[in-house]
This record gives C-alpha cells, structure tokens and sequence, in this order.
C-alpha cells in the first residue's frame, strides 16, 4: 500500500470534512499539519492495512518517527528501509513548479524546504544511526531513479 500522507490529507481538505479544514490553511503556507492529526490518518490506514506498506512524506518530525515506532511496535510491525530521494534544491525546485499543485509556488516551495531543514533533515542521521537508510541520488529520470532503487533494495 501506498500511503502518502499529503495525497490523504488533500483528498480531506477536497472532501471539506473538519480534518481538511484544520489542514488547508497549514498546508497552503507550507508548514507542517500537527503530529497528531496526521498520526490519526496513519494509524487508521496501518491498522486496518498490515499486509507491506511505503509510507510517503511521514515521518516528517522526530516526533513523528517516535509515534510511528511505538504505534508499529502495539501491531507488532517495523521499519524494513528508509529511503532517501536525494536531489539539489535548483532541480526539485524546478520540479515542483512543472506539477502546478497550488501550494507549488516559488515563496511556499522554499518556506517548505526551510522546514524540511530543520524539522525534517534530523530524520537522516537518525535513520542512519538505525541502519536502515538507503540514500538514492534523484537527479535522473523516473525510469533511472526507479532502476537504481530496485538495485540497492536488490529486487
Ligand atoms: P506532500 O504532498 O508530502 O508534499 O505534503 C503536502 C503538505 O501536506 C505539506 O506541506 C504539509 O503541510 C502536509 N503534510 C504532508 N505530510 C505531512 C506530515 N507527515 N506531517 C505534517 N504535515 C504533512
């Protein structure tokens, strides 16, 4: 299952339900919705779908990373691989703009990256102290990104 926490929480804020409310403003400044709406979307989806997941854009916090542990841990589950899509700013930034989302904007894109740096960065080394980190370089194209993930995973 392909869980990705923005899809789900722009699919509530489509859906106009309270959660999508709460997130919409966050969302459209580039800021982080709060640990605990998002671990509510989480855990639903791992609780009622154990069978392999990817978990996409979550964790984004170490707090996040504490509250997936111990959520893994009550459904007795754990971490397999932390991947790593890295790529320069310039090209993600040109990246970001080619898909017209409405939070793709010049000013929100670099405010993300911002947090990124500092809420999100920290998760590298501590992935890394856990061995389970696998960095990827994703400069190339779909196809290549995608061929060299499958031969580090070895798959
Ligand atoms: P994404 O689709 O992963 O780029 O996420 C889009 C936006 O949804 C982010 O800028 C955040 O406002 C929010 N979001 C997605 N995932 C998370 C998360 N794990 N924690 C907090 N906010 C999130």
């Amino acid at each position: 299952m392909h869980l990705s926490t923005g899809d789900l929480l722009r699919a509530e804020v489509l859906a106009g339900t309270e959660l999508g409310q709460q997130a919409e403003a966050v969302m459209a400044r580039g800021e982080l919705v709060s640990d605990a709406l998002v671990l509510a979307i989480v855990r639903h989806r791992l609780e009622t779908h154990s069978q392999g997941w990817l978990l996409d854009g979550f964790p984004r916090n170490l707090g996040q990373a504490t509250a997936l542990d111990s959520l893994l841990f009550q459904l007795n589950q754990s971490i397999e691989l932390v991947l790593l899509m890295a790529l320069p700013d310039e090209i993600l930034v040109q990246r970001m703009l080619s898909r017209g989302r409405a939070d793709d904007t010049e000013a929100v894109i670099r405010h993300r990256l911002e947090v990124y740096r500092q809420q999100t960065a920290p998760l590298i080394e501590h992935y890394q102290q856990l061995g389970l980190l696998l960095s990827v370089d994703a400069a190339g194209t779909v196809d290549e990104v995608s061929d060299s993930i499958r031969r580090s995973v070895g798959s």
